[in-house]
C-alpha cells in the first residue's frame, strides 16, 4: 500500500524562494572583483535569480543546456546558481586555476552554450575563445562602466545589461527532481577531467544533510563565509545549505589572502568558514605575524586534504576556533563525513581528543560507507583494519557525464580511491589515497600520517611523503620538506623529531628540501608531480 503524502519534487529554486520568503532581510555580502563591498538580501537575490532565468530564455537557452561559469565567490555567481538550474539548464562551474588546455577540454566536453566570466578572468578567456567550439556568447559579470576597453571577444555581453530590463517575475517551472542541475569536473591529476552531473534532488538532499547539527551545523543565526570556491564542488554546498536555513552569507571574491579574509571575518561577524588547509596556513601566518585575534569566528571546516594536527591545535589554542575536519569528493556533492566529538569524548585528555579529531569524521544519514579488501570482501569496523573505502547514497554519483571512464560503481557502491579505517562509533579515518600508499616489505605505510608528524615541526611550512623504489623493501618513504622562511632545520633533526612519533620502520629513509611543494588546482599536494620530479632520485639506503 502506498502512503498518501504529497509528491512535491525537490528543486533547487525552492531553496531561494524559501530564503526570500522567510529570511528576506538576511544579508549576502560580497567582496567584488571590482574591489568594493556589495551587500543585498535574499529577497534581492531571488529577484535577480529570476532575472537571470528570464535573460537566459531571451538568449535562446533551453532546459538541459550547459552554461559555464568562470567566477569567484560572489553574489552574481550565487544568482547564476539559482537562475540557471531553476529554469532547467545546467550550471557548469569551471575552475579558473586549471591549465588552459584543461579548461578548453572541459568547456568543449560539456558543450557550454554561454560562459559567464568574472572581470579579472576575461583576458584568459579571450585567449582561449577561438578553441571553445560551442560557446555562443561570453557574458562579463560586471556593468558597462567597469568593462575594460580593448577586449577582443566577439558577441560579448554585459551581465548587468542582461538583467536590467528583465521583470524578475519569472515563475519557476516544476519538473522531475532528477533533472540535471549542475556539473563539476574532477580536477583529474591523471587523464582527462571527468564530469560529475548533479541533479536537483541530490543537491537539495545534500543541503539538508550538510546543514544537520553534527554535519556543518548551520542555522539562521550562522554567518557563513565559504573560502572554498564556488567552482570547487559548489563551495561544498554552502550556497545551497546556507539559504536553506537562512544563514547570512559572506563571499570573499578573488581575495583569499590572510589579510583580506581576516578583515571580512571581523567586519561581518563571521561565525563559520570552510576551506582547504593551504588557505588556512596563509591566514594563521598572517594573524600570528600581526598579533591578531578572531572575535566572532567559532568554526572552521578543513577538508579537501587531511587537516594537519598542528593546524587543528593552532586554531583551537591560539585563536579559540573549533576545527571541523571534513572529508568528501566531487563525486559526493561533496560531503561524506564531518568530525564532531561525541559526549563521551569529553572525558578524554587533550592528546587523546586530538587523535579523535584527526579522523575524517562520521557520515550524516544518507552516506553509507564500507571498507573492503582486495577481493572485495567486507572488513571489520574495528578502527584497525584498513581497506578500500566504498560509498553509496542519494547524493553520490552513479557514473560520469557522457559515460566517461566506463562503469563507475562496483555492485552499487562507488569506490572512493581512498584507503581508510572505520570504527564502531562511526568515525572514518583515511590512511591514504590508494595510489599514494607506500608499500614497504608487503606492509602499508601511511603518507598522511608521516606528513602530519613532519608538519608538527615548527620549522616545517609544508611536508609531503612519496614512496621511492627500494631494492630490498620494494618502496621506502622519502620526506620532502618546504622549510619556513629563515628556518634551518636539517635531515638529522627532522628524523630525530619523527622518531617515537611514528613506528620505527615508517621513518623516512631520506629528507629532501624544496623551495615549494606543488599543488593541484584545488589545493591538494600534487604527488604525481613530486614523483616526476624525483624519478631519478635514488635513496641512500638502496
Ligand atoms: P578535488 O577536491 O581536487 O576536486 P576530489 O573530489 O577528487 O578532487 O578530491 C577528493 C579526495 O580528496 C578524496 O578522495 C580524498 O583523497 C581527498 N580528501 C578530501 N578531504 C580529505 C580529508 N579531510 N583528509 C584526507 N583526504 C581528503
Amino acid at each position: 500500500m502506498l502512503g498518501l503524502m504529497q509528491d512535491r519534487p525537490l528543486l533547487i529554486q525552492q531553496i531561494i524562494e524559501h530564503a526570500a520568503l522567510n529570511h528576506g532581510d538576511t544579508e549576502i555580502v560580497s567582496r567584488r572583483v571590482e574591489g568594493d563591498i556589495h551587500r543585498y538580501t535574499y529577497r534581492d537575490a531571488r529577484t535577480r535569480a529570476r532575472q537571470v532565468a528570464e535573460a537566459l530564455i531571451a538568449l535562446g537557452i533551453h532546459p538541459g543546456d550547459r552554461i559555464g561559469t568562470l567566477a569567484w565567490n560572489g553574489y552574481r555567481h550565487f544568482e547564476l546558481y539559482y537562475g540557471i538550474s531553476g529554469m532547467g539548464a545546467v550550471c557548469h562551474t569551471i575552475n579558473p586555476r586549471l591549465f588552459p588546455e584543461q579548461i578548453v577540454y572541459i568547456v568543449n566536453h560539456a558543450e557550454d552554450r554561454l560562459l559567464f566570466v568574472d572581470l579579472n578572468l576575461l583576458p584568459a578567456v579571450e585567449k582561449l575563445l577561438p578553441q571553445l567550439k560551442t560557446v555562443r556568447h561570453v557574458v562579463a559579470m560586471t556593468d558597462r562602466a567597469h568593462l575594460p576597453a580593448g577586449l577582443d571577444i566577439p558577441n560579448l555581453l554585459v551581465y548587468e545589461e542582461l538583467l536590467h530590463d528583465k521583470p524578475g517575475t519569472y515563475e519557476w517551472p516544476e519538473f522531475d527532481e532528477r533533472t540535471a542541475s549542475s556539473l563539476c569536473y574532477t580536477s583529474g591529476t591523471t587523464g582527462n577531467p571527468k564530469g560529475v552531473l548533479y541533479h536537483h534532488r541530490s543537491t537539495v538532499l545534500h543541503a539538508y544533510g550538510s546543514a544537520l547539527p553534527d554535519t556543518l551545523g548551520l542555522s539562521a543565526r550562522s554567518v557563513v563565509l565559504p573560502v572554498v570556491p564556488m567552482f570547487h564542488v559548489n563551495a561544498w554546498g554552502l550556497p545551497y545549505s546556507g539559504p536553506l536555513v537562512g544563514a547570512k552569507l559572506v563571499f570573499p571574491g578573488p581575495a583569499l589572502d590572510g589579510a583580506s579574509l581576516y578583515e571580512l571575518f571581523e567586519k561581518e561577524g563571521v561565525v563559520f568558514t570552510a576551506g582547504v588547509p593551504t588557505v588556512w596556513l596563509a591566514l594563521l601566518n598572517h594573524m600570528r605575524a600581526n598579533n591578531l585575534r578572531l572575535s566572532t569566528l567559532k568554526y572552521a571546516v578543513i577538508g579537501g586534504s587531511a587537516a594537519p594536527p598542528a593546524m587543528i591545535e593552532a586554531f583551537d589554542k591560539e585563536f579559540g576556533v573549533e576545527v571541523l575536519h571534513a572529508w568528501g569528493m566531487t563525486e559526493m556533492s561533496p560531503l561524506g563525513t564531518v568530525n564532531h566529538p561525541k559526549a563521551r569524548h569529553a572525558a578524554l585528555s587533550a592528546s587523546e581528543l586530538l587523535e579523535v579529531r584527526l579522523k575524517q569524521g562520521r557520515p550524516p544519514f544518507g552516506v553509507d560507507m564500507k571498507i573492503v579488501d582486495d577481493s572485495g570482501k567486507d572488513l571489520p569496523r574495528d578502527g584497525k583494519a584498513f581497506g578500500d573505502l566504498m560509498v553509496r547514497g542519494p547524493w553520490i554519483t552513479s557514473g560520469y557525464f557522457k559515460g566517461e571512464g566506463g562503469e563507475a560503481l562496483v555492485d552499487g557502491w562507488f569506490p572512493t580511491g581512498d584507503v581508510a579505517t572505520l570504527d564502531p562509533d562511526g568515525y572514518m579515518q583515511i590512511t591514504d589515497r590508494s595510489k599514494d600508499v607506500i608499500k614497504s616489505g608487503g606492509e602499508w605505510i601511511s603518507s598522511i600520517d608521516l606528513e602530519n608528524a613532519a608538519m608538527a615541526h615548527p620549522a616545517v611550512a609544508e611536508a609531503a611523503v612519496i614512496g621511492v623504489a627500494h631494492s630490498k623493501w620494494d618502496e621506502r618513504p622519502l620526506l620532502i620538506v618546504h622549510r619556513k622562511a629563515g628556518a634551518t632545520v636539517d635531515k638529522k633533526e627532522l628524523l630525530e623529531f619523527l622518531a617515537g612519533k611514528v613506528a620505527k620502520w615508517w621513518l623516512p629513509d631520506d629528507v629532501q628540501f624544496v623551495d615549494a611543494i606543488p599543488h593541484t588546482a584545488t589545493g591538494k599536494i600534487l604527488k604525481t608531480r613530486l614523483r616526476e620530479d624525483f624519478k631519478d632520485y635514488r635513496l641512500p639506503t638502496g
